[in-house]
């Protein structure tokens, strides 16, 4: 066999955002291509100029960087039609292709065709519903199937990795190969993504573009990681794999014949695998980053404080989504008890809580440590259980039941801070009596 360089290609249509299947089939190809020093040829297929938007391809194109991958040529279907004419009409010259109303048809006598496709083996189809396929349209642009294979074999693709959704294109695309004499590229078709309750991966599910995964505050590593999950498997049992140690190791053979559910879950437990595995600096400034996006950022923040932030939450975060929520009372300075936690304020305690607050503004160096010692010794004095400190502590400094370490979060909060959101809880039981 001659040693003939891999090239694949990724043909989106920019009729709506890259969605979580179409990234998948971009990153299979990406990974095929550079574990075989081949090339990655990106194919815009906007040949349906009326639902093909800019907003979208350039939003395909972000994605796709976004998640670490490249290209090495990039091609736009929509100025390419003067090729896809000349091929019709070569095909109508040689009596495989006829016009009518408009149309281009090409028409062709099936035979059994075999592909001896890279996952599945070997496919056979048996017979096709139709003797004739539109290849030009009325309007002047090319159908798919045609557009299609012209550039396929042009842009010399030896591999066309795609989703399994296509199966039943590639005879009728085999047919044009042969009638224009090209070679045959080899095929492999990846299954498709399933929703967790077994159907199709549909919007339906939710979510299912990459954009809004990101919105949500996934990590790009994390997403990459997950899509090559969804089908492949590194071996080993291994689950946390990075692009660019996949690219190493990947094989079409690994890849499943079967279909793969889409786990909500497990994307969840592996952007917190990601975040755990970054600095707390590194996580500060995704932090920032999200922050500003969701225009969530206050002004007066400063970069120590959420350097203590992001450390404090490193362990605790799945998504930077839910981080919008968990430090809007660290960011903000009013803080507002929910309604579960006033429930636990029902029961006053000015009298202890005032006594803490004195304990706590006597500390020298705030730290966690310290305001323990603190705690357990005002409860001592106070001959009370410590939870009875504890749990509106926790409320008048963050207003709910639930969040990291009090300690800690009191360390972080740091005093003053501390001491003005005691008072308020002071004054709010004062106001109630
Ligand atoms: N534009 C087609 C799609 O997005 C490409 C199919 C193919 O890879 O042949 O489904």
């Amino acid at each position: 066999m001659s040693e003939e360089t891999l090239r694949v290609r990724f043909a989106p249509s920019p009729t709506g955002y890259l969605h979580i299947g179409g990234a998948r089939t971009c990153l299979f190809n990406w990974l095929y291509a550079r574990k075989c020093a081949g090339e990655l040829i990106l194919r815009i297929e906007d040949t349906d100029l009326a639902r093909s938007k800019k907003e979208f391809l350039d939003e395909i194109l972000e994605s796709i960087e976004w998640l670490g991958m490249d290209w090495d040529q990039i091609y736009y279907q929509s100025e390419r039609f003067d090729i896809y004419h000349e091929y019709a009409k070569k095909l109508i010259d040689q009596g495989s292709a006829y016009k009518k109303e408009g149309a281009v048809f090409f028409k062709y006598n099936f035979d059994q065709v075999k592909i001896d496709d890279l996952i599945r083996g070997e496919i056979i189809f048996k017979e096709l519903p139709k003797n004739e396929e539109v290849i030009i349209k009325s309007d002047n642009s090319p159908t798919y199937n045609f557009s299609c294979v012209i550039d396929d074999a042009l842009m010399e693709i030896n591999c066309i990795i795609r989703g399994e959704d296509h199966i039943s294109n590639t005879p009728k695309q085999l047919l044009m190969y042969k009638a224009l004499g090209f070679k045959t590229p080899q095929f492999a078709h990846v299954p498709l993504i399933l929703s967790g309750q077994g159907g199709r991966l549909s919007k339906r599910f939710g979510a299912t573009s990459i954009r809004q995964y990101r919105q949500e505050g996934y990590l790009s590593e994390s997403i990459v990681n997950y899509l090559m999950l969804l089908g492949w498997s590194p071996g080993e049992n291994r689950e946390i794999i990075s692009l660019s140690e996949a690219k190493e190791i990947f094989t079409m053979k690994a890849v499943n014949k079967t279909g793969a559910a889409f786990s909500l879950d497990k994307l969840n437990w592996i952007n917190g695998e990601y975040i755990r595995q970054k600095t707390t600096e590194d996580f500060s400034d995704l932090i920032i980053n999200y922050l500003k996006e969701n225009n969530a950022l206050p002004e007066s923040i400063d970069k120590n404080y959420l350097n203590k932030l992001a450390s404090l939450f490193k362990e605790r975060t799945l998504r930077l989504s839910d981080l919008l929520t968990a430090l809007k009372p660290y960011l903000n300075d009013e803080v507002i008890y929910s309604d579960e936690a006033k429930k636990i304020l029902d029961n006053s305690l000015i009298k202890e809580v005032s006594f803490l607050r004195d304990s706590l503004d006597k500390i020298g160096d705030f730290n966690k440590e310290d305001i323990e010692k603190t705690f357990r010794k005002a409860a001592e004095d106070l001959n009370i259980k410590l939870k009875i400190l504890v749990h509106p502590s926790r409320i008048a400094l963050t207003g709910t039941k639930h969040g990291p370490g009090l300690f800690e979060t009191i360390e972080t909060l740091g005093k003053e801070r501390v001491i003005k959101r005691l008072n308020k809880l002071i004054d709010y039981w004062s106001q109630k009596q």
